[in-house]
């Protein structure tokens, strides 16, 4: 399936652990190790991951609680596995029980916000949902432009600017207001991702976040944040400076299927605690998944 082929430059970059395990014993176990080692930082587990898990490794097998290559590999793969549940939190949408739940979705341009914003509400759309889009970049002329052709491929409704001085926190909280009155499911608000010199992106998020809670008492439900797969452990600094300005509730990792740093996903998770909720695994409406931590790792590590 796409998860599958999704992760298929990651998974390249693990097998060689395959071989490695294949023929292992235990006079070999440094030498494995450091290359397992090497295997997960090259795909971006980030070092005190990689060093975790491998001395996990070790010392289970000096404690002859691992006897076999194949042991071996399955214990690596509940570690991972573990990483990514520890936390307990939720990689489903919290959307609570009031209409309409508000999605906010963040991320700086280019990291692939307005195609996983149409896939999602794709997605949203094929459950049945009643999905209102609102295209908060208002900075970017060509963005609400964007936004719409997506609306249009998906059978959304949208809500834009009026006129060039319209602000996000109007337009959204506009968005939110009509989702109210026309009984919609859900509002999927789009936000800026440009860095401005004279004008702080973390102010217009604060401010858009403002007016949906005004417009809408306990919402947003989500903040979903969009992070580029293809930056790898680039994403961890970004990934702490949106959370704690805005409060991420969930990730969006994208570009997942041309990344071989797939590992990424397991570090961001780990070091702010904060679930991975969704992976783009192409370009087309369907390469948005629900993250489901069992199936990811399998992926990467079948
Ligand atoms: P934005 O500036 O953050 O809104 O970024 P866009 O949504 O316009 O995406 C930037 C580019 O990345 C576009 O060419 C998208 O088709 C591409 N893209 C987005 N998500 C994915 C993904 O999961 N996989 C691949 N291969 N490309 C993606």
């Amino acid at each position: 399936d796409s998860l599958f082929s999704g992760f298929s430059k990651t998974r390249e970059n693990l097998a060689v652990i395959d071989e490695l395990l294949l023929y292992w014993n235990l006079s070999d176990t440094d030498r494995v190790l450091d290359e397992l080692e090497e295997a997960l930082l090259v795909s971006d587990f980030g070092p005190k991951i990689s060093i975790k898990i491998v001395e996990s490794l070790r010392s289970d097998i000096l404690a002859g609680k691992l006897k076999t290559g194949s042991e071996i590999k399955d214990a690596l793969k509940k570690s991972v596995l573990q990483l990514l549940t520890s936390k307990g939190s939720k990689t489903e949408l919290q959307l609570g029980y009031r209409k309409p739940a508000v999605i906010m979705v963040v991320g700086v341009n280019g990291g692939g916000k307005t195609t996983s914003l149409g896939k999602l509400a794709y997605r949203l759309k094929n459950e049945g949902v009643k999905v209102l889009m609102a295209a908060g970049d208002t900075f970017r002329a060509a963005a609400s432009d964007q936004l719409e052709v997506w609306a249009e491929r998906t059978g959304s409704e949208i809500v834009i600017a009026e006129g060039e001085k319209a602000k996000a926190p109007s337009v959204l909280s506009q968005a939110v207001k009509r989702g109210k009155e026309q009984g919609y499911d859900i509002v999927l608000c789009d936000t800026s991702g440009r860095l401005h010199t004279n004008y702080s992106l973390m102010e217009e998020l604060i401010a858009c976040k403002k007016a949906i809670a005004r417009a809408m008492p306990g919402a947003p439900n989500e903040i979903l944040l969009v992070l580029d797969g293809t930056t790898g452990l680039n994403m961890l600094p970004q990934a702490r400076e949106f959370n704690e300005i805005v409060g991420v509730t969930g990730f969006i990792l994208t570009k997942l299927d041309g990344s071989a740093r797939g590992g990424c996903v397991v570090s961001v998770v780990d070091e702010l605690g904060i679930p991975v909720k969704f992976v783009g695994v192409g370009e087309g409406l369907d390469d948005l998944q629900p993250f489901d931590p069992e199936a990811f790792v399998n992926a990467i590590l079948s």
